[in-house]
């Protein structure tokens, strides 16, 4: 792709999301709503769509649709209504979706997120109740070029959120959607797996010039089933409409996927195939009636949100708001922190063995918070053993990996395995000794007023002692010595 100069257009951004809700059940009928179960083990007439039976709304779903709606800032409606959106594809058994359209749960909300708080929110266009398909699975081996079906998500009960065209970057679209899914899941009306896909994201992009008010022809891009890969795709829709733009042309409206493999969107529909839906109102399922007094227990109900969180950090524990920001999305991680704050009386340091080594090691195992291997207790008394100088940074992060999954205590591998700092000014003096000798080029540019080499001598230091020295006492020991006095 050629160069172009992106400054000059802007991308605007509006996200449609898809949201399981944590039910046992399915929306209009008892079948488990649990993924993983074996193919079409979940199902009965009413999600099969056999003829004649009846749908009967699950109560607890319209009850996580308002506590999320609720949560990101919108009005819940006292009425609203299911309808019928026709059209056919094999995973489709009745050969419409039910869905709410013209009268959506909820509306107008706002979702704060970035450090420009409240002047950052995305709005919030509505939060509806529907419905999902089931699956079809395209056999791809051999000569089986079967499609099959599983309906177990036939009827397992979502919402969809729409928000508004706020968005002008690709990660400010993904800041928000990382915000969306800590709120949804501090609530607990889902559960945030998008490998599992009981979260998942449209994006819709248009192009604009830098300033102009007026909004540009959106495309909307299907599959981003990752943050990376929402980030991604609408980096390289904004870059591929913009060439378009800037040789004159113009963008077609249409639908497009994300190629994970090749690394950029491809057509699927243009808007001209656009279906009519034929929309009209449920007839077998009555208006759906949420009591104010209802809404007002949910609302009390509700824990406290990724936004007050963050607050609360900076304001309690003296983080930055980008700190705060981090443990704040969600609850779990909020808990991990103010333990090992806790029990390590040291809110900052706390703060940076979350956002460093533990999140470092939860990546590489590609888990979250919940299966960290070190209780925040634990993490506490290692951070407190930093702080009185009896273990060095360096070999603190030693520590924390032999206690990562094993239970050990940070005292307890210190002493088994010698990792205690070395803060002995006898032992130290024979290393710095050496390592004066060895490094003649070094202590040369030093003596010539080069007092970067100072650092290259420390580290030689740290890594003859396996990181185990003081640096203050080695720094001390060093200059000392230059300056021939040692
Ligand atoms: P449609 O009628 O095609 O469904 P909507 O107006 O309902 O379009 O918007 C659907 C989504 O697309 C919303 O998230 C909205 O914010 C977003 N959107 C609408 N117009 C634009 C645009 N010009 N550029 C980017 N996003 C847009
Ligand atoms: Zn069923
Ligand atoms: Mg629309």
């Amino acid at each position: 792709m050629t160069a172009v100069d992106d400054t000059a257009y802007e991308p605007v951004i509006g996200l449609e999301i898809h949201a399981q809700l944590l039910t046992d059940t399915k929306i209009f009928c008892g079948c488990s709503a649990r993924f993983g179960a074996a193919p079409n083990a979940n199902v009965c007439p009413v999600c099969l769509g056999l003829p004649g039976a009846l749908p009967v709304l699950n109560r607890r779903a319209v009850e996580l649709g308002v506590r999320a709606a609720l949560a990101l800032g919108c009005t819940v409606r006292a009425r609203s209504v299911f309808a019928r959106k026709n059209y056919f594809y094999p995973d489709l058994p009745k050969g419409y979706q039910i869905s709410q359209y013209e009268h959506p749960l909820a509306v107008d909300g706002a979702v704060s997120c970035g450090p420009d708080g409240d002047a950052g929110a995305v709005r919030i266009v509505r939060v509806h109740l529907e419905e999902d398909a089931g699956k079809s699975l395209h056999a791809a081996d051999g000569d089986d070029r079967r499609t099959h079906l599983d309906f177990n998500r036939s009827g397992v009960p979502l919402i969809e959120i729409v928000t508004h065209p706020d968005l002008r970057s690709a990660s400010a679209a993904a800041a928000f959607f990382t915000r969306l899914r800590g709120i949804l899941t501090t609530v607990g009306a889902n559960d945030g797996n998008m490998e599992e896909g009981s979260l998942r994201c449209d994006a819709n992009v248009s192009v604009r010039p830098a300033g102009a008010t007026a909004l540009g022809t959106k495309v909307e891009v299907k599959n981003l089933n990752s943050f990376r890969f929402l980030q991604r795709a609408i980096e390289h829709e904004t870059r591929r409409q913009t060439e378009v733009v800037r040789a004159g042309g113009r963008v077609a409206q249409e639908t497009r996927l994300w190629d994970t493999a090749a690394g950029r969107t491809v057509s699927m529909r243009s808007k001209e195939d656009a279906h009519d839906y034929r929309y009209f109102p449920e007839p077998d399922l009555p208006p759906v009636e949420v009591p104010e007094a209802w809404v007002a227990e949910i609302r009390a109900a509700l824990p406290e949100l990724p936004e007050a969180r963050k607050q609360r950090l900076v304001r309690e524990y003296g983080l930055s708001a980008d700190e705060a920001a981090q443990l704040a999305d969600g609850a779990a991680s909020t808990r991990y922190f103010e333990a090992a704050s806790a029990a390590a009386g040291n809110p900052k340091a706390a703060a940076h063995w979350i956002m460093g080594e533990v999140a470092r090691r939860l990546n590489a195992d590609g888990v979250g918070i919940d299966a960290v291997g070190v209780s925040p207790e634990a993490l506490g008394r290692l951070i407190r053993l930093v702080d009185a100088g009896a273990v060095s940074g360096s070999a603190a992060k030693t520590v924390f990996e032999r206690m990562y999954g094993t239970g050990r205590e940070a005292a307890e591998v210190v002493e088994a395995e010698g990792l205690g700092q070395i803060g002995d000014e006898e032992r130290l003096r024979e290393v710095v000794a050496r390592v004066v000798a060895d490094n003649d080029d070094a202590v040369a540019r030093f003596r010539g007023g080069n007092r970067g080499s100072l650092g290259f001598l420390v580290g030689q230091v740290m890594r003859a002692t396996g990181g185990r020295a003081d640096p203050k006492l080695v720094n001390t020991l060093l200059r000392r010595s230059l300056s021939g006095d040692a």
